[in-house]
């Protein structure tokens, strides 16, 4: 049924329940998905509404529990309607680790209804209310259209190479044919790095405990002050910048602060620590910078194709991993390795995350959360390092590491996939 049918059948009152199932419900008062229900039934924007109205939405509903959608007023009280569910759905398997489904009610009776997988990185994909498949997007139907079509990371590099092209000149000419100019692509590009640089920089001005009842408490600020006044050790190369901008980033997330997903939200401090630690060491420009950032997006939208970027489907492999490969080859990028290298990157970002485990304590993306951003970073600049020393030529692929790190994480015990049920959760 579409909302138009729905204003036929419509009587009185209208109810709204969320279903959280898997680990959105294992994990989820410690991510704060019921606060982000709220904030998106709200209307409220991740980037353009202010953190401050996001995290507000919760206890207004609490305090009035109605919702305003395209001009009808809907019940939904929090505390009530949100339901925190197991690892069936109508008594079936899950389609997703991460499946929600939206019901809606008049006079008790259901009158519309949509199931939502969140697939990582704040993807979203719908299933068909009639046959329960996945919905392909309108952009997926028209990749094959593109001038350089690439479905594998092999692909990727032969196009660059064969049309004799940079990464970055590839996908801006697919993106135009998508429609967005390069114009716009590169506007985009300055935004992210924008909000990256703001949350290193309110990450590191801020102190105390972070909310959600562990205590823990921000450490970057103190750690940065440290090496500024050239009291941390710098013994084997140890420099401990790009770690503490990691941190920082994690922390401002842990508090529920305006991050860039880099793919996720648990991994989103590597990305920033990475291009900060480069831009200063090098001097780079901003162009250099964003094309950085493409190629970074190029790996992460190979591994989301090929494996998963979901802590819930194959464990912190696809996050602090997924980031530690995108981070790697787009430093490969900016300090100009070629098309080889960077894949060399990418494959050794994944390649020593494999088999890591999603086990945050209390389902708070504080521990192991934020120090794996900073071991992440430095892998990153390592892998970056020993690829641009090489000839970019090496034994296992990408292409090969994604299909390990999938299988992997099918192999990989549930209680260790985002679920807050085994490992450094239990203390
Ligand atoms: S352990 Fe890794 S995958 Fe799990 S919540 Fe933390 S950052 Fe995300």
């Amino acid at each position: 049924m579409n909302w138009a049918d729905l204003q036929e059948k419509k009587t009185n009152e209208l109810q709204l329940t969320v279903e959280l199932y898997g680990s959105l419900s294992a994990t989820g008062k410690g991510h704060g998905t019921d606060g982000a229900v709220c904030a998106g039934l709200s209307a409220l924007h991740p980037r353009h509404s202010s953190t401050m109205d996001i995290w507000a939405a919760m206890p207004r509903l609490v305090e009035k529990p109605l919702l305003s959608i395209a001009g009808e007023e809907i019940n939904f009280q929090p505390e009530k309607d949100i339901h925190w569910l197991a690892w069936q759905m109508d008594e079936l398997a899950l389609p997703h680790p991460n499946t929600m489904r939206f019901r809606l009610y008049a006079e008790n009776k259901i009158i519309l209804e949509m199931s939502i997988l969140s697939v990582g990185g704040g993807f979203v994909e719908k299933l068909d209310p009639k046959t329960g498949a996945k919905q392909s997007s309108a952009e997926d139907e028209r990749i094959a259209d593109l001038p350089h079509p690439f479905h594998t990371a092999a692909d990727f590099v032969k196009q660059c190479t064969e049309n004799n092209k940079t990464p970055w000149e590839l996908v801006l000419l697919n993106q135009e044919k998508l429609g967005h100019s390069r114009q716009e692509v590169r506007a985009h590009l300055d935004a992210v790095l924008d909000t990256m640089d703001s949350c290193i920089e309110a990450g590191l001005n801020t102190e105390g405990i972070l909310p959600g009842g562990l205590n823990v408490r921000r450490r970057a600020k103190e750690l940065f002050k440290r090496i500024e006044s050239g009291s941390t050790p710098e013994w084997a190369g140890n420099d401990l910048r790009p770690s503490v901008y990691a941190m920082a980033v994690n922390e401002e997330n842990a508090a529920g602060g305006r991050v860039v997903t880099a793919p996720t939200n648990g991994s989103s401090g590597l990305i920033p620590a990475v291009f900060r630690t480069l831009k200063e060491k090098h001097n780079l420009s901003r162009e250099t910078l964003q094309n950085g950032l493409i190629v970074a997006s190029v790996i992460g939208a190979l591994v989301k194709t090929h494996a998963s970027i979901s802590g819930a489907e194959v464990g912190c492999q696809g996050e602090v991993g997924t980031s530690c490969a995108m981070a790697a080859a787009g430093a490969v990028a900016m300090l100009g390795g070629s098309i080889q290298q960077m894949e060399q990157a990418a494959e050794m970002g994944i390649e020593h995350h494999l088999g890591m485990t999603c086990d945050p304590i209390k389902g708070l993306v504080q521990i192991p959360c934020i120090e794996r951003n900073a071991m992440g970073a430095v892998k990153a600049l390592n892998a970056a390092a020993l690829a641009l020393a090489s000839d970019g030529s090496h034994l296992i692929s990408l292409d090969r590491v994604l299909k390990v790190m999938k299988e992997t994480g099918l192999d990989m015990n549930q209680k260790y996939k985002e679920t807050s049920t085994g490992g450094l959760a239990l203390g």
